[in-house]
């Protein structure tokens, strides 16, 4: 059995079995071949036999999958094939030596683009080219029958897709980036996906049993922590069916299509918290029509009634290109032409879509998003195209309404502008995955470079703090869309900080509305301490009543009521969260207060003072946060002892 450490780009838990995808090593094919038109028909019957694979699972897959399929259908049948074609009549080669040149040329000229989104098709070429070579060389295409975890060295959204995601529990790859679209539809299907060391992930082969725990890869698992693995998982499936309760901070989804309308019916989500419409702009042959976007958005809200659904304009550009729109290249696409800014550059494209959503909106409760703000005018020229759209649809005497609009706050200029903004729009809903990217200048596909993409760094969570204060200051609320709010570690601190929605991917739905629901409890816990109060027992020990304390201030009741301890061990605990507001030279007494004002007083020995501090070491300062169970002090019952004293841990509520 062995345990390497991963990151954890989707952190869960996993046990299956190992489906490994191995990229074989392209020996070069024959070249040469004595019969060009036999070899231009196999390499025709190999295109159209993976042409109906692609296809195939199109038809099987949600509408973005399916966008997906169709798009590599359509390159293999335009530039693959054609590359391929050329390649056998120029030099007399065979099928396999075409697809493999072809493959190599493709992916090359891809992988030298400065787009990282380009760069990533390069592995769909090499994909795609793999798989030719196997329908020529005869092999088949083989499927998992059972459930399993898919491991490569990396993957594409596409290939991911080609694996029946109902048996597929979890994703290792060797590269691969935390922040990246595959990470998202992990996330989406609710399985644990990990980025792990090259070597390790390469040595492991179909069929191995893999656990994935956390950020942890346990390969070898012995019998019974493979058995304890499975029970667990099982448990927490049942766990997860239990009713679930209403909690002030509301709980929505993360979607991406019309596709996602069966999970998100039978999901607990309040509401869509986020659309991101720009799928049914990606990898379509055709610019989508005012039509088609209206038929997807009304699907959408109709379904939700009378709960909101947050529709976010294009966030095109960076990492998510649109081959149609030929967007110019450029050096630093995430700091270029991405979201609102294509949206204004665009005009026409942006009041199409808005028109497509001012119609939606009488449907239900739409509301529009726009992504990627940083500046005031924005938020005014958005302003001035909803009026145009508006304009347009009133001379069609189309139905329509003009909804709420939001700000997504992903950049920090945002989230500094927020007193301001928030006065220009109705909501605000952070874009964590972005904000933390250009927050903390750490690009989140990168690769190998994961400790720096961190959400939960300090910086990040001010400037959410920042935010929700901003908008509370306006009167507007103030939402999480990006992958934090999923986060079941920083769950209790956005709850505090007051967030009022968290949108998450449908997967994670239920865990972060129980994980909401305890942290608004213990939030909500010093307001019925009074009424219950608990505190646990300083010490481990014999309990003496009050009147059975051998020291009269104490067993009188003038110092509060109290209780004695004589403890087995020289260790004195904190009874409840609080803070030490006292500790004396001596070490032998301290004050806390807790959440509810109560002033508690812990006194170590009867008569110690005499001690002068000799035999007690504190661990705390007057000023310290303490958790209820932590250790407060050390003592010396030898010490006190020997001195003829009694070390009795005296604990008295004084008020
Ligand atoms: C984000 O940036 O947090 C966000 C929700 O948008 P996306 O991940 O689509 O960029
Ligand atoms: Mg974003």
């Amino acid at each position: 059995m062995k345990e390497i450490l991963c990151c954890a780009a989707q952190s869960g838990l996993a046990a299956a079995t190992a489906f490994a995808l191995k990229k074989k090593p392209v020996a070069s094919a024959a070249l040469g071949s004595a019969d060009p038109s036999a070899e231009l028909n196999a390499l025709v019957s190999a295109v159209q036999a993976l042409k109906q694979e692609l296809e195939a699972a199109a038809a099987k897959a949600n509408e973005d999958t399916a966008a997906i399929l169709e798009a590599e259908a359509a390159l293999l049948e335009n530039d693959f094939l054609t590359g391929a074609e050329k390649t056998i009549r120029e030099k007399n080669c065979t099928a396999l030596g075409a697809v493999q040149e072809t493959a190599k040329a493709l992916s090359e000229s891809l992988e030298r683009n400065e787009n990282a989104y380009i760069r990533q098709r390069a592995e769909d070429m090499r994909g795609m080219g793999q798989r030719l070579c196997a329908l020529l060389r005869g092999e088949k295409h083989i499927l998992p029958e059972e459930p399993f975890i898919l491991v490569a060295e990396e993957l594409s959204p596409a290939e991911l897709s080609a694996y029946p995601a109902a048996l597929l529990r979890g994703i290792l790859t060797a590269k691969g980036g935390v922040g990246s679209h595959v990470s998202i539809l992990a996330g989406n299907l609710g399985i644990p996906y990990l980025i792990g060391d090259a070597e390790a992930v390469a040595a492991i082969e179909t069929g191995e049993r893999l656990i994935l725990r956390d950020d942890k890869l346990i390969t070898e698992p012995d019998e019974q922590l493979w058995n304890e693995t499975l029970t667990e998982i099982e448990t927490k499936k049942k766990a997860a069916a239990v009713p679930l309760e209403k909690t002030r901070t509301k709980v929505c989804a993360n979607i991406a299509g019309v596709g996602d309308c069966p999970a998100l019916a039978a999901s607990a989500a309040e509401g869509v918290g986020l659309f991101r419409s720009e799928f049914l702009f990606l990898d379509c042959a055709h610019v989508p029509t005012e039509e088609e976007q209206f038929e997807a958005y009304r699907t959408v809200t109709e379904l939700m009634g009378e709960r909101e659904c947050v529709i976010r304009t294009m966030d095109i550009g960076s990492d998510k290109k649109a081959d149609w729109l030929e967007l110019p290249p450029e050096k630093n696409p995430a700091l270029g032409c991405r979201g609102l800014r294509v949206s204004l550059q665009k005009s026409e494209l942006f009041l199409t879509q808005l028109r497509a959503l001012l119609r939606a909106a009488v449907y239900g409760n739409l509301k529009i998003m726009v992504p990627m703000v940083a500046s005031l005018w924005e938020i005014d020229a958005v302003r001035e195209q909803l009026s145009l759209a508006a304009a347009e649809l009133e001379e069609r005497k189309a139905e329509y309404r003009i909804p709420a609009l939001g700000a997504m706050v992903e950049t920090p200029a945002a989230v500094l502008m927020a007193p301001e903004l928030a006065e220009k729009v109705d909501f605000f809903s952070l874009g964590t995955n972005d904000l933390t990217q250009y927050t903390l200048a750490i690009d989140r596909e990168a690769d190998g470079l994961e400790r720096y993409y961190d959400p939960c760094h300090e910086a990040v969570l001010r400037l959410i703090a920042m935010t929700v204060e901003a908008g509370h200051n306006s009167g507007i609320p103030t939402a999480i869309c990006g992958e934090l709010g999923g986060n079941p570690q920083a769950i209790p601190r956005l709850v505090e900080l007051g967030v009022d929605e968290l949108s998450v991917s449908l997967s994670k739905v239920a865990a972060t509305k129980k994980a909401v629901a305890e942290a608004e409890k213990k939030l909500a816990a010093p307001e019925i301490a009074p009424i219950l109060p608990t505190l646990l027992a300083p010490a481990d020990g014999e309990l003496y009543a009050m009147e059975e304390i051998p020291d009269e201030a104490f067993a009188s009741g003038v110092l509060g009521e109290c209780i004695g301890i004589l403890p087995s061990e020289g260790a004195v605990y904190a009874p409840c969260d609080a803070t030490v507001t006292n500790v004396t030279d001596s070490g032998h007494a301290l004050t806390l207060t807790d959440g509810c004002g109560r002033s508690i007083l812990l006194h170590i020995g009867i008569d110690t003072v005499m001690l002068e501090g000799k035999g007690f070491h504190p661990c705390v300062r007057a000023g310290d946060r303490v958790k209820a169970g932590q250790l407060l002090l050390n003592m010396e019952l030898e010490t006190i002892r020997s001195a003829g004293l009694s070390p009795m841990v005296i604990m008295a509520i004084c008020g």
